[in-house]
């Protein structure tokens, strides 16, 4: 691959990229039914009069040329000062808006139901993230890491759609308290180091810590995983973010509802049980919260927000009818029940009490991080009516709700997923010489953040995919496969 120098390009004043016959690579020839789901396969395609927002932060552009060579983006400039190469395959997205394909940093192939209840999920969600433009997974825990690592092979050799996936093992605890089903106990630090090398030696990137962990079993978690180049994400609570910081994790999920910084009455090693109380009363302005953001941030720790917090709290929206529509229809009746429960002044069988007013403040303090230069992802953490690809979209609503723009939101899901993933190289960004995968979005995103449900074709390596006929291919199987 030949690259112009960064003068010339100035010169031209425009982002090209020229492709040598080596970088235009085999993609390994997609399955029929692969096949049938795209809607855009040509060797060059040209996006022209589409507005773009770009996943670096920087401000949206209107009516912009984007061309793809086999599977990287190749040129980007404003409409007329790029050339549209012959025998490109034109497609006039005037009234569009595209955007990095979503990197999901939460995005499980199961489906906690509303039920509460655990459905591995190998089948409708690799499709429904695709469908919704979410083109790279870190599946951030696992009840069956095996058959996930089964699926990513699949995928990568073009036998089935999915998004490019970063394999987390599965999930580890120390003995306690509570008993979770489907995670892994680890009786000490020997077993700790074991697992951590079993994982790393079969493909996992990440390692899933859970709320219920000693200090001295996650040490050596961390430890081992760093030394075979893994990296530890967690669901903390018998751990502080402060604490796990000090300890070396690399990101930290759900954000503020899993904080046991806060709460006066914190034991170590257990996860304390009033600390939703700690939570619900605690000011924002505190300056406990701003030393947590301190620590985070000089130590380099992320933070993803995941779109299940809303699921959570009342009084907040109920499924919408393409989410019903994929769900198997008693899947939609007990999330329905689920909802009138959680919305009642007092639900019975309460989980995660005081999110009322612990989920408005989670959106604030995602801002706050941010502000005091955190590194945010987003994710999904599929559960209840927060599905696959939905859910990732509806990341981008809830960010602008909390404070961001909508090119901050993009941001949040795109390059820095990429980030945290160490793949920004490569993907992220609408960029020249990164790979094309893509979204193209009806409407317009800039004046309305609601357009992230308009995917229409999604790009992955250069591949369009149809957005609807993935969607129909799934209708009426999450809860089922
Ligand atoms: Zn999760």
């Amino acid at each position: 691959m030949i690259r112009f120098s960064a003068q010339l390009r100035a010169a031209l004043g425009v982002q090209v990229l020229l492709v040598s016959a080596a970088a235009a690579q085999a993609r390994p020839s997609p399955s029929a039914e692969v096949r049938s789901y795209l809607s855009v396969d040509a060797p060059v395609v040209a996006l022209v009069n589409v507005d773009v927002v770009d996943g670096t932060g920087g401000p949206g552009k209107r009516r912009q040329t984007v061309v793809i060579s086999a599977d990287r983006i190749t040129a980007v400039g404003a409409a007329g000062s790029v050339a549209i190469p012959a025998g490109a395959r034109v497609l006039d997205l005037a009234g569009h808006t595209v955007i990095p394909g979503i990197v999901g940093m939460h995005d499980h192939m199961f489906y906690t139901t509303p039920a509460f209840t655990s459905v591995q999920s190998n089948y409708s969600f690799p499709r429904l993230y695709l469908a919704s433009g979410v083109t790279t997974v870190r599946t951030t825990g696992s009840n069956a890491p095996y058959t996930e690592l089964t699926l990513k092979a699949g995928i990568e050799r073009g036998e089935v759609p999915g998004p490019r996936i970063h394999i987390t093992g599965p999930y580890l605890i120390s003995p306690g308290p509570t008993r979770y089903e489907g995670m892994y106990e680890l009786k000490d630090e020997a077993a700790a180091r074991r697992v951590v090398r079993h994982w790393a030696e079969e493909g996992a990137e990440w390692i899933k810590v859970y709320t219920q962990i000693t200090r001295p079993i996650f040490a050596a978690v961390v430890d081992e995983a760093h030394k075979h180049g893994l990296r530890v994400t967690g669901h903390l609570c018998s751990i502080s973010f402060t604490e796990a910081v000090e300890l070396g994790i690399d990101n930290i999920e759900h954000g503020f509802r899993t904080n046991s910084d806060y709460d006066p009455a914190k034991a170590p090693d257990r996860c304390p049980p009033g600390n939703f109380e700690a939570l619900a009363a605690l000011d924002l302005g505190d300056s406990r919260i701003a030393a947590t953001f301190r620590a985070m941030v000089a130590k380099g720790v992320a933070m993803t927000t995941t779109t299940v917090n809303e699921q959570l709290a009342p009084g907040r929206p109920g499924p919408d009818a393409r989410t019903l529509d994929a769900m198997a229809p008693w899947i939609g009746e007990q999330e329905t029940k689920r909802r009138a429960n959680l919305d009642l002044p007092k639900p019975i069988g309460e989980i995660y009490p005081r999110m009322r007013e612990i989920y408005p403040k989670s959106l604030r303090y995602e801002r706050e991080f941010v502000k005091a230069g955190g590194l945010l992802g987003a994710g999904v953490d599929p559960a209840f009516a927060a599905l696959p690809g939905f859910g990732n979209q509806r990341a981008l609503e809830l960010l602008v709700e909390g404070g961001f723009s909508v090119v901050e939101g993009v941001q949040v899901m795109t390059g820095n997923g990429a980030r945290m993933l160490r793949v920004d190289r490569d993907l992220g960004t609408v960029e020249v010489g990164k790979i094309a995968d893509l979204v193209v979005l009806r409407g317009d995103l800039l004046a309305d953040p609601s357009v992230i449900r308009n995917a229409v074709t999604v790009f992955k390596g250069g591949l369009g995919f149809d957005s609807g006929k993935l969607l129909a291919a799934v209708k009426g199987q999450v809860g089922v496969r």
